[in-house]
């Protein structure tokens, strides 16, 4: 199979219609028209076999995260997912493999209303790319540089739970059978926060979406902000599959350093506390008040009261 039958077969004509694709799939370049009174929200991310998934990933799951992992970003800023572009290397044109990855990734592409637009194929080590583009109305977007002294630290979801999902696929954990598919599902299929992040538009001070793990991850806001934070250990939101398979010290560990929750971390003057409530039920989505920001620079953790002292550290790449 050739570049473009591939091209044709998997990734063209396929997901979402937008109105605002003037050009897709098929020429040097795609044309695309912005809303008037928005500005455009960009990130890629790159996924390398070996580095970021192995090589039995199931592809669907796979072609589903490398999308979701994008929207996530965009999540985190406010924005509304729009356009994607994909970049793929592929050591071979394996046919079973690109269906199934092509499969997940539109689902996610469909439930967001994401349109591809292009991209590019190439042989090589097995590499995913994706640049997604949204859209958020101007001065709207939320920054990593807006907490303040005396807000509240909130989290959606429930933490740690996708890092305990990639230790049972390792084999380094094992856990209760009926607890299984659940953290696996959570590692494999994590939802991005796209509707919670429009919500917190106008109302929350700062936001970040959770990739490296809770301490690692907030630490950028607290830098950004130019603040410090206590965080109330005993507040993290665990699912049950969490605190039923590991006692409480790993709990803690696997929900601060934990990699891929991409739940989102927020901050709220006192001001907005009931607002956000309110827009947070009506976006469907459970979150948590876990701390607050402080004078200073530095991270601080309590346990029923008292302080904490912990090395936990999130993920680097390098
Ligand atoms: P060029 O050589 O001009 O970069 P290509 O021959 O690489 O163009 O690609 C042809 C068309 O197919 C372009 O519109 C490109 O955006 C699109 N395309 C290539 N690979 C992909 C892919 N994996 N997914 C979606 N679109 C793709
Ligand atoms: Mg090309």
């Amino acid at each position: 199979m050739k570049e473009f039958q591939l091209i044709e077969q998997f990734f063209t004509n396929r997901g979402q219609k937008r109105r605002d694709v003037t050009l897709g799939i098929g020429d040097d370049c795609a044309l695309v028209q912005p809303c008037e009174g928005k500005v455009i929200a960009i990130s890629c991310d790159t996924l390398v076999e070996g580095v970021h998934f192995f090589a039995d990933m199931p592809a669907k799951a796979l072609g589903y995260k490398s999308l979701a992992a994008n929207l996530s970003d965009l999540a985190a800023m406010g924005a509304e997912p729009a356009w994607m572009t994909l970049a793929l290397s592929l050591p071979d044109v394996d046919e079973k493999w690109l269906e199934q990855f092509s499969l997940g990734l539109f689902e996610a592409a469909e439930y967001y209303g994401v349109a591809l637009i292009g991209g590019d194929t190439t042989r090589g080590p097995k590499c995913i790319n994706i640049t997604i583009h949204g859209q958020v109305p101007e001065k709207k977007a939320l920054k990593r540089s807006g907490a303040n002294i005396g807000d509240w630290v909130f989290v959606t979801g429930t933490l740690g739970d996708s890092a305990l999902g990639l230790d049972i696929l390792t084999g380094d954990k094992q856990v209760a059978e009926e607890d299984k598919a659940y953290l696996i599902n959570r590692h494999y299929y994590p939802t991005p926060r796209v509707l919670a992040g429009h919500a917190l538009r106008g109302l929350a001070s700062s936001a970040i979406d959770l990739s490296d793990g809770l301490s690692s991850d907030l630490g950028h806001i607290l830098k950004a902000s130019d603040v410090g934070a206590v965080i109330e250990l005993d507040s993290l939101p665990l699912s049950e599959q969490l605190t039923n398979n590991v006692d409480q010290q790993q709990a803690l560990a696997y929900a601060l350093t934990g990699g891929e929750d991409y739940e989102l971390l927020f901050t709220v003057p006192e001001s907005q506390r009931g607002a956000i409530a309110t827009a947070l039920l009506h976006a469907g989505v459970k979150f948590a008040r876990i701390g607050q920001i402080c004078a200073g620079d530095k991270l601080k953790f309590t346990l029923n009261g008292e302080p904490f002292k912990s090395e936990f550290k999130g993920f680097k790449h390098f």
